[in-house]
């Protein structure tokens, strides 16, 4: 079962962003923890947690 993203904290944005974006521009083979979350309706990158990491990565 895929784990639900979660909620932007400075949202909600609307039903057409109901959750952060997985951004994995920054990652590579040897670096797959450097992904980001990003929020399509108000344009943040967001740190993922510790434990988030292990769960989404
Ligand atoms: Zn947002």
């Amino acid at each position: 079962m895929t784990p639900q993203p979660p909620y932007c904290p400075n949202g909600p944005h609307g039903p057409q962003f109901p959750a952060l974006w997985k951004d994995t521009s920054l990652t590579g083979p040897n670096t797959p923890e450097r992904w980001r979350w990003f929020c399509n309706g108000c344009g943040t990158y967001w740190e993922p947690t510790p434990e988030q990491k292990a769960r989404f990565t």
